[in-house]
């Protein structure tokens, strides 16, 4: 504790599932910090127990996040440390604590990351699609039209998209998928990563849901599914295109307008004719 400047708050990654993924600057600052800020105390615990950790433990989680905020701020004031983690791989990411991270930075905190797993880049780093540019989606909505219209808004994206997925929804996810990205569009289903059970499987949507619908196992253990971004398009591209749509779609019946963006842009006349269906929407 350092009582003459403020405390410092350590955000710190923790496993996905196999545990000697945890860094030693990870069990150091977890060992010498004075609180560690969890969003499942119990689930930690065991974590914190395996490495002999006796740091006393707060919950830290959407319910509380505002008012254990205002507290944990007074602690920093007093000089204390305190380490953010969360149930497994890296805090903030689909995880509790932006609001800390936020409020601490606005006080003047230091804030300081002690990188380590973390789902999506995983399964990233195999999966054997691009990886130059990507877009982290993190989890759908669990209702099904909102998930629909959530894909068909990246039915053209270019980049690689990396989705989570509870284990009960994978399937739905992929059908949904199938539906809006085509049959055909390539994708890895990164399952139970780091764990026993690891299993990356690639290939075109029809296949990965027919495999999950058939494999019941498919359907348990967690996910990150990633899918390959629309080829040959690029992101200024597709503004451009979206851009003389909207122009030609003020003053032109939709074919002509779709005819036109497409011999102007030399795109696939498929996909400027769903852009113009969504634009009418
Ligand atoms: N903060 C975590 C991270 O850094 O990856 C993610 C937390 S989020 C609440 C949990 C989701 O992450 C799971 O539903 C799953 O989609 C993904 N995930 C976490 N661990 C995983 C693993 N071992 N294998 C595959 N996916 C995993």
């Amino acid at each position: 504790m350092n009582i003459n400047s403020l405390g410092i708050l350590y955000v710190v990654a923790t496993p996905i599932g196999n545990l000697q993924d945890i860094s030693f600057r990870a069990l150091e600052i977890l060992k010498t910090v004075d609180c560690i800020v969890a969003e499942d105390t119990r689930h930690s615990q065991s974590l914190l127990q395996q490495f002999s950790i006796k740091t006393p433990i707060m919950a830290l989680h959407e319910h509380n996040e505002r008012e254990r905020t205002a507290k944990l701020l007074e602690r920093f004031q007093r000089g204390e440390s305190i380490a953010l983690i969360s149930d497994a791989g890296t805090p903030l990411i689909s995880d509790p604590g932006y609001y800390l991270v936020h409020e601490a930075r606005a006080a003047g905190v230091r804030v300081v990351p002690l990188p380590g797993a973390c789902a999506a880049i995983a399964a990233l780093s195999v999966a054997g699609l691009p990886t130059d540019s990507f877009i982290f989606e993190g989890f759908l909505p669990a209702k099904s039209g909102a998930r629909l219209q959530r894909l068909e808004a990246l039915r053209n994206e270019s980049r690689t998209l990396v989705f989570y997925e509870a284990p009960h929804r994978i399937l739905e996810l992929l059908e949904a998928m199938q539906t809006v990205f085509g049959d055909d569009r390539r994708a890895v289903i990164a399952r139970e990563l780091t764990k026993l059970f690891e299993t990356i499987t690639s290939g075109p949507l029809k296949d990965l849901a027919a495999f999950v619908a058939k494999d019941a196992n498919q359907r348990r253990g967690e996910n990150v599914v990633i899918v390959e971004g629309v080829k040959g398009v690029s992101n200024e591209e597709h503004e451009e295109s979206l851009r003389i749509l909207a122009i030609l779609l003020e003053s032109l019946p939709l074919k002509q307008a779709v005819e036109l963006t497409t011999k102007i842009t030399g795109q696939k006349k498929n996909i400027i004719y769903d852009l113009a269906l969504q634009m009418k929407k």
